[in-house]
């Protein structure tokens, strides 16, 4: 199989939205965005053995891909549109393809995003998406936009991530039941768009979690010049996490781990009473974890001391 053949008996199963004048099979995609609406964009790259492990499904590697680069889209408050996809391959595998874009397709779907283009070569396998949504210009969450006083929040659970990891990797000593739950967690997280649009009303900034609860929290403070103050005993985990590992490494998982793609965002004090109220009826699952305060960096509401950059999140380099 060539490239041309890997394409037209994979990635080129029709588009159906008034939005997409030309999808895949031309030089350059032709789209048509929401009139009024501006478009929001972020690319994201895994790499095998770093992203995913050796072994791994491609149905789940595809999945776990385009969540994964969704996410952000979820973070801006923005609508999903189009993906488009750049695939390294070491071989033209066909039920490796087969079983890649199924899993592509059908999480598309359930996120109601389509493919639009992409690129196709050989090598190392890697797998590149673009992500494209739409968003009111004004409504765009940033994370620019905490002030002192605003309160903290994240939504769903953290750590389960850093867990399906583990898990993953067959290095988690717990029953077969909260390694599945992990594992799907790890290829499957929650992608909170509706979240995201649901928070354009209430959240003066946001970003998803994919580096680190502390990490992305000091992301959102760099770029809004505040620090913040997390009381840690608020810090929501799951079930299956707390009953397999001791409450001190859920806790560090949730902190630093990473992989979780909850949504941590600020919200100011008469919108954060609104969203507890909400969160106490369980209409949204959101906890308060802390406040905005002055300074920089991120420090503990009951010690006061201050969290080291350095047990923050993951870094490439
Ligand atoms: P060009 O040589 O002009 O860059 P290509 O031959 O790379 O075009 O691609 C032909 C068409 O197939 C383009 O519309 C491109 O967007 C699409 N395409 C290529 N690879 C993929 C892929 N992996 N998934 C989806 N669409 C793809
Ligand atoms: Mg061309």
């Amino acid at each position: 199989m060539n490239e041309f053949a890997i394409i037209q008996e994979f990635f080129n199963r029709g588009t159906e939205s008034d939005s997409i004048v030309k999808g895949i099979g031309d030089d350059c995609a032709v789209l048509s965005p929401p009139k009024g609406q501006s478009i929001v964009t972020s690319i994201d790259t895994q790499v095998l053995g770093r992203h995913f492990p050796e072994g791994a499904d491609a149905d789940a590697i595809a999945a776990r891909a385009l969540r994964c680069a969704a996410s952000d889209l979820a973070a801006m408050g923005a609508e999903p549109l189009w993906f488009t996809l750049a695939l390294t391959l070491p071989k033209a595998d066909r039920p490796w393809l087969q079983a890649f874009s199924d899993g592509l397709y059908q999480t598309a779907s359930q996120l109601g995003i389509q493919l639009i283009g992409g690129d196709t070569t050989a090598g190392p396998l890697t797998i590149s998406i673009q992500v494209l949504g739409s968003a009111l210009e004004k409504s765009v969450l940033l994370r620019s936009g905490a002030s002192v006083g605003d309160h903290i929040f994240v939504s769903g659970t953290l750590g389960d991530g850093r867990a399906g990891l583990e898990a993953v990797l067959g290095e988690l000593d717990c029953d077969e039941q909260n390694a599945a739950y992990f594992q799907k967690r790890y290829f499957y997280p929650d992608v909170r768009i509706r979240m995201g649009l649901l928070l354009r009303y209430f959240a003066s900034s946001c970003i998803d979690v994919s580096d680190g609860m502390l990490a992305d929290l000091n992301h959102i403070c760099e770029a809004s010049g505040v620090g913040a103050s997390i009381d840690a005993s608020k810090i929501p985990m799951s079930q299956e996490l707390l009953a397999s590992v001791p409450t001190s490494t859920a806790l560090e998982w949730a902190l630093t781990g990473g992989d979780d793609y909850q949504l941590c965002f600020t919200a100011t004090e008469k919108y954060a009473e609104q969203l507890q109220a909400q969160a106490r009826t369980r209409a949204i699952d959101v906890t308060w974890i802390g406040t905005i305060v002055e300074g920089s960096g991120i420090r503990d509401a009951k010690t006061g001391r201050s969290y080291k950059y350095s047990q923050a999140g993951f870094s490439h380099f």
